[in-house]
C-alpha cells in the first residue's frame, strides 16, 4: 500500500513539475528524488501505458503529445539569438533583485532539472509591474544559443506577476572558469535545503540583455513568457559543471523558429 501511494504521488508530482512549468503551480507537491520517480513509474505504469515527457524516449519531438502548444505554438522557446539581427531597445529595466535577501530554499531533483525554491525570493520590476522570484533551476547546457553557440550551463530564474500570473524568466549563462559559490551548495544539497541570496546568481552587469516574448521550454510550453537573457555570463568551475552534469547533461530543448518575433537588445 505504501508503495502504491509513493508511486502515485511521485507520478503526480512528475506530471506537475518540470523546468519553467511548475512556477504557475507553485503549490504543487514537491517531487520525490529522480531515482524514486523512475522506480515508481516503472512499477505503476508498464511500457505502453501512461507516459510522461523527458529528453530521451519522450523527448522534445514528442512533446506535442503532452501539450498541443509544444508542437503548434508559433512563439516558442528557446531560440537562437543573432546579436546582429536584434533590434535596439530604447529602455532598460532594472533586473536586479530589489531586496538583499538571505532565505532558506529547498533543492529538489524534479526529474527534469535541479530546482531551488526559496521561501522568499525577491522581485524584479518591469514596466512598473512586480514579478516575484518563484524558483530557479539549471540546464546542463544553455537552451538559448547566441550565434548558434551553447553556453556551458544556464540558470533560469522564474518570476511571476502575482496578479496577471504572467511569467518572466531571467536567464544567466555560465561559462567555464572560477568556482560559483551557489552551485556548490545546490549540488551538495539535492533533496535538502540551503541558505541562499538569489541575487548572488546574477553577474555584475544586469543592465544589458536580450529580450523577447516566448514560452516555457518544457511541456505545457505555454506562451506569453517574457524572457530576459543577460549578456554577461557568470562562471562555474569545470568540476562544478561536471558535478551538475552527473544529474543532467542534455536537459535542453532544441531551438525553435523565431517566426514573426524580433529579439530586442540593449
Ligand atoms: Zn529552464
Amino acid at each position: 500500500m505504501k508503495k502504491t501511494i509513493l508511486a502515485m504521488s511521485a507520478v503526480a508530482a512528475l506530471l506537475m513539475s518540470g523546468c519553467a512549468s511548475d512556477e504557475a503551480k507553485a503549490t504543487a507537491p514537491e517531487a520525490a528524488p529522480a531515482h524514486a520517480e523512475k522506480a515508481a513509474e516503472e512499477t505503476k505504469y508498464p511500457v505502453g501505458h501512461e507516459k510522461h515527457w523527458d529528453y530521451v524516449e519522450h523527448g522534445p519531438a514528442h512533446w506535442e503529445e503532452f501539450s498541443k502548444t509544444c508542437g503548434k505554438g508559433h512563439h516558442q522557446s528557446p531560440v537562437n539569438i543573432i546579436p546582429g539581427k536584434s533590434v535596439e531597445m530604447n529602455h532598460t529595466y532594472d533586473l536586479s533583485m530589489h531586496e538583499d535577501i538571505h532565505t532558506s530554499a529547498t533543492v529538489i531533483d524534479n526529474g527534469h532539472s535541479i530546482k531551488v525554491t526559496p521561501k522568499t525570493g525577491g522581485s524584479i520590476t518591469l514596466h512598473g509591474e512586480t514579478f516575484n522570484l518563484l524558483q530557479f533551476h539549471f540546464h546542463g547546457k544553455s537552451e538559448h544559443t547566441v550565434n548558434g553557440k551553447r553556453y556551458d550551463m544556464v540558470v533560469h530564474m522564474v518570476h511571476q506577476n502575482p496578479e496577471t500570473k504572467q511569467l518572466a524568466v531571467v536567464a544567466v549563462f555560465f561559462k567555464e572558469g572560477k568556482e560559483d559559490p551557489i552551485l556548490n551548495d545546490v549540488i551538495k544539497n539535492v533533496g535538502g535545503s540551503i541558505e541562499v541570496d538569489p541575487q548572488d546568481l546574477l553577474p555584475k552587469d544586469t543592465a544589458h540583455y536580450y529580450h523577447y516574448i516566448g514560452s516555457l521550454t518544457t511541456p505545457p510550453c505555454s506562451e506569453n513568457v517574457q524572457w530576459y537573457l543577460l549578456k554577461e555570463p557568470v562562471e562555474a568551475s569545470k568540476e562544478q559543471i561536471e558535478a551538475f552534469r552527473k544529474y543532467y547533461v542534455d536537459n535542453e530543448r532544441p531551438v525553435q523558429e523565431l517566426n514573426d518575433r524580433k529579439v530586442e537588445s540593449n
